[in-house]
């Protein structure tokens, strides 16, 4: 089946807070391949996009980089049957340029990112997002199998879980029995949280806002240990009164929260490992005392998007826990992508709020 030729419904982002809906024609294209896309799962990066507030973005572009659908067709052999349900790793990799090589996330190939989601419409074939009904399937992406069973939303939620996988159990080299603190109850730090105690963790315990009640509660009955309200009590003595020492890996998923690095480097545990998994703009940490990382002899690493291995681990857990069909708590048609967005945001509040997903067929 050639899908070229046929059109294809599109959500695109003209300028910030603006979309329009159209109708795309499918080009011809020899390499690569097609996704019929099933659901979207949104996260900070398509609130950005949507705010115009992102370093990587031009306009105009079809957001979506959290996608999950079934290969229509296949120019490139990916190794996966066509009519197969898989997931498509959001960052695309070239596999020859500085950064491939030195085997980091964020290939850059097409500059300044080279990642679904993020790549303006402009550039042949414009299905480079989540937010249409195909996307195109550069040689270079990275394809996982996720089962039938799941519902297509929550197949979705295998990007966030992929991330909380790398940032909690892959970058610090967590070992069975050890102490984890989270610092922040989003998709990505309830995953980290699933993570780390699916891999043994000893105690897990996770920091949020006073507006997160309903994501920490969520993150109780996912077997957190300890949750904190950080803008009410006091983590340092939340975390004393609960583990009675310190974390050995202090996990950063905060939004914005330059201070959250400050509360990180002093929890950890001499000789701990910090991971940064947040990023900051241009918001300088003030008040930072290198020596903190001296004197403690601590590890400090940055993570930034999900690796293949943690793709893996999250595709074959999703059809295995089912708690995690409660980590979609809202779903939009692809025509109410406006709306999908700024409920992601909290703009209509944060109650009963954990993830949003566009559900796109
Ligand atoms: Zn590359």
């Amino acid at each position: 089946m050639s899908v070229a030729g046929n059109s294809a419904r599109a959500m695109i982002l003209v300028e910030p807070r603006r979309f329009t809906p159209t109708r795309l024609p499918v080009g011809e294209m020899e390499v690569g391949g097609w996704l019929a896309v099933e659901a979207t799962g949104l996260s900070g990066v398509d609130v950005q996009a949507w705010e115009g507030t992102s370093r990587f973005v031009k306009y105009p572009l079809i957001p979506g980089h959290e996608v999950v659908g079934r290969i229509a067709e296949a120019m490139t052999d990916f190794g996966i049957p066509v009519g197969t349900r898989v997931v498509v790793e959001s960052s695309i990799r070239c596999g020859s340029c500085r950064r491939c090589m030195n085997n980091v996330s964020s290939c850059n190939l097409r500059k300044p990112i080279n990642a679904y989601g993020q790549l303006p419409s402009t550039e042949s074939p414009a299905l480079w997002g989540g937010f249409a009904e195909l996307m195109y399937l550069d040689p270079g992406s990275r394809l996982h199998v996720v089962s039938d069973d799941v519902p297509a939303v929550v197949s979705a939620f295998a990007h966030p879980l992929a991330a909380g996988f790398t940032w909690a159990v892959e970058v610090p080299d967590l070992r069975a029995g050890e102490n984890v603190l989270i610092m922040g109850p989003g998709p990505r730090g309830l995953s980290a949280l699933v993570a780390a105690k699916a891999a043994g963790a000893g105690w897990v315990g996770i920091t949020g806002l006073s507006h997160d009640a309903d994501r920490l509660r969520l993150a109780k009955e996912l077997g957190a240990d300890m949750i904190v309200f950080s803008d009410v009590d006091d983590p340092a003595s939340a975390v004393a009164d609960s583990l009675g020492s310190r974390p050995d890996i202090v996990i950063d998923v905060t939004s914005n929260d330059t201070e959250a690095i400050l509360l990180g480097l002093d929890l950890v545990r001499v000789g701990g490992r910090l991971v940064l998994a947040s990023t900051k703009g241009t918001a300088p940490v003030n008040q930072l005392f290198s020596d903190i990382i001296v004197v403690k002899e601590l590890s400090v690493r940055g993570a930034f998007g999900a690796s293949s291995a943690g793709y893996h681990w999250a595709t074959r857990q999703l059809a295995q826990d089912s708690r995690l069909d409660h980590m979609v708590s809202h779903e939009f048609p692809l025509e109410e992508a406006d709306k999908a967005i700024q409920a992601s945001a909290g703009h209509f509040g944060r109650e009963d709020l954990i993830s949003v997903a566009l559900a796109v067929s």
